[in-house]
């Protein structure tokens, strides 16, 4: 007999395959981020979780250094948020991206980050979700955080940067 999380997760994969139908065909590649479509936007995520690391800043040269110290709601098992619908009010200062605040945000993302390379002219990369048709494509190709954080609870601040994130996670 089928249990409520079976239940919740056959409509969640009904409402994405749904989502899905509703995007238009290489949509990344002729429509203007500020003009695409609420699914269209989200689907532009890999899903790679390098936004809910922390990242320490040079005062100085501003330099980032992306470390692999993951935020408190960060579920590093599944590579996703916790409580996404509720982040803001747990996590005042968890980053919301939108087309408005693109060019403010997009330094504070990684390079590979879809939203970034789009705003910056770039395209996807061959293992993108939307080019590999492949929902976990982007943990194939080892570049997501699946597995490799540290939560932010288990550590000082001052001991951030002895987890840097490695060269191959940020190609
Ligand atoms: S870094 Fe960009 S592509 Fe990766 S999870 Fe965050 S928003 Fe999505
Ligand atoms: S609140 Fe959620 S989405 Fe925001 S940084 Fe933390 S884990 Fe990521």
């Amino acid at each position: 007999m089928a249990s409520d999380t079976d239940f919740t997760l056959s409509l969640r994969r009904l409402a994405a395959y749904l989502a899905c139908m509703t995007l238009r065909a290489k949509f990344w590649e002729t429509v203007p981020l500020g003009q695409m479509t609420e699914a269209e936007w989200e689907a532009l995520c890999d899903g790679c979780g390098k936004c809910c690391l922390n990242k320490l800043e040079d005062i100085d040269t501003g330099e980032l250094l992306f470390t692999r110290v993951a935020c408190r709601l960060f579920d590093d098992a599944t590579c996703r948020c916790s409580n996404y619908a509720e982040r803001k009010t747990l996590v005042p200062e968890c980053v919301v991206l939108t087309p408005e605040t693109l060019d403010e945000i997009a330094y504070w993302m990684p390079e590979t980050c879809a939203y970034r390379r789009l705003h910056e002219g770039r395209a996807l990369p061959r293992w993108h979700p939307l080019i590999t048709g492949d929902c976990h494509s982007t943990h194939r190709a080892g570049i997501s955080m699946l597995g490799k954080t540290v939560s932010e609870q288990s550590l000082d601040v001052e001991a951030w940067e002895d987890y840097p994130l490695e060269e191959h996670d940020q190609s």
